[in-house]
């Protein structure tokens, strides 16, 4: 499947994967835009927000699950993060499979507000 995604969870493509289970995994963005900016991905090839299924509601419920765990895992839970879906062409995604940006670790406030939206 010619989808960047897929073939870094088929390990095809090579990347800092932070964490893993049979449905998800988390890999540290190429290009972070936050000291802490992890890409959480479902395994099955779902495109994007437009693109979730109502056979997809489980799925999408513990994709929130796996964010909540891995910012508590990074010591982020508590300060707070932000947690981003780009959708489509005109929001901004490039890449074609669902992803949900986590972003965060900002050391001020003015840290954080500098642009940075994925
Ligand atoms: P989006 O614009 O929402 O589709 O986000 C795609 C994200 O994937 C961007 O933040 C890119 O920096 C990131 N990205 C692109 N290629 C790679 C890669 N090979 N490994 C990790 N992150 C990547
Ligand atoms: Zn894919």
């Amino acid at each position: 499947m010619e989808c960047l995604f897929c073939k870094i969870i088929n390990k095809e493509v090579p990347s800092e994967i932070i964490y893993e289970n049979g449905k998800f995994i988390v890999f540290r963005d190429i290009n972070p835009k936050a000291p802490i900016h992890y890409l959480i991905c479902p395994k099955k090839h779902i495109i994007s927000v437009n693109h979730v299924g109502e056979e997809d509601r489980e799925l999408i419920g513990e994709l929130f699950l796996v964010a909540k765990k891995i910012a508590r895992d990074f010591g982020i839970s508590e300060k707070g993060y932000k947690l981003v879906f780009n959708v489509g062409k005109g929001g901004g995604q490039l890449i074609p499979h669902l992803h949900l940006h986590l972003l965060g670790g900002w050391r001020s406030k003015k840290e954080r507000d500098l642009p940075h939206m994925p």
